[in-house]
């Protein structure tokens, strides 16, 4: 039978950087034709049980999942688990570390744009993260309310990032470190938006191979922030690693610059979607047990 479920398997809510909350997120979903929704919160899973508990009332199916800050050469990059146990102590305790440097990163950046003669931005920041997480879109919140920047966009570039008067360079989870956590909680590793390191083609090709060596499962080949052309590339590499293809929109809020949640285009002809081996045939309401 042909593939007719409608997923979004990368998402956020307040207990990370986006702007709903987990049962706002959820009925969004559903409202734009949704079935299988993934969250996938930057470095915490706490958002999952209410969106759980929203989503069985709306009768669509919730993916427990976390997108996992990992630190690979001098790069950033985000590591998505899909399907996992969110009370393994595994997980949980890597988790909790990387929030931890979160919290000491936020001093850091607000020391840091201090001396760039920016006054009281992690206070500031921390005013924004309505659940406790401070990312660096708070900090670009704050930047933008407080004058300093005309957009959240214009703000990275001219504070947050390399180079800049409030970067500072990321002490994240190793590539290995990450996916392990994942699995170890039974759940699948997905590279998330590749096209968007700014790293060399040959780089691209170590990073992948690297991933698949330590267990990674699949890359996100239809993203909100890849182009079609990004697409179709990400789709023949995933065959050619032999990955599985994954599709999320990264929605972070309604007013967010990138895709909204709901169909996006379906994953290229060659590709085998992450969710091959899922459980999802019946409505969530009816296999609560295999969800929870
Ligand atoms: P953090 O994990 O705290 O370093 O923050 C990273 C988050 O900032 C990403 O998940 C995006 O939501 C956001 N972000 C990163 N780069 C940009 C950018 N150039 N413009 C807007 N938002 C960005
Ligand atoms: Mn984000
Ligand atoms: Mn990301
Ligand atoms: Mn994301």
């Amino acid at each position: 039978m042909p593939e007719t479920r409608v997923y979004d398997l990368h998402t956020h809510t307040v207990y990370s950087d986006g702007a709903l909350a987990p049962a706002e997120l959820v009925a969004r979903a559903a409202a734009n034709g949704v079935q299988v929704l993934a969250l996938t919160d930057h470095d915490v899973t706490d958002g999952v049980p209410e969106a759980q508990a929203a989503a069985q009332k709306a009768g669509i199916t919730l993916v427990p999942g976390v997108e996992i800050s990992v630190t690979w050469g001098a790069q950033t990059v985000h590591v998505v688990g899909l399907q996992i146990d969110i009370t393994h102590p595994g997980l949980q305790t890597g988790l909790a570390r990387l929030r931890e440097f979160r919290e000491w990163r936020a001093e850091e950046i607000g020391r840091r744009l201090a001396k760039a003669g920016i006054a009281g931005a992690s206070e500031g920041a921390r005013a924004l993260a309505q659940r406790g997480l401070v990312s660096r879109t708070h900090f670009a919140q704050f930047l933008v309310a407080s004058g300093h920047a005309a957009d959240v966009r214009s703000v990275f570039k001219k504070y947050l990032v390399h180079g800049k008067p409030g970067h500072v360079p990321g002490q994240w989870a190793g590539l290995d470190e990450a996916i392990g956590w994942i699995r170890a909680a039974g759940g699948q590793a997905v590279l998330a938006h590749p096209a968007r390191y700014k790293i060399t083609a040959t780089r691209l090709k170590k990073l992948l191979g690297e991933f698949r060596d330590a267990g990674g499962a699949a890359i996100e080949v239809v993203s909100g922030s890849h182009s079609r052309d990004d697409m179709f590339r990400f789709a023949q590499l995933a065959r050619s690693f032999g990955l599985l293809a994954s599709s999320g929109s990264d929605f972070h809020g309604p007013h967010n610059y990138y895709m909204d949640l709901g169909p996006m285009p379906p994953l290229p002809d060659g590709c085998t979607p992450v969710w091959q081996t899922w459980d999802t045939s019946v409505p969530a309401t009816r296999h609560v047990a295999v969800i929870v």
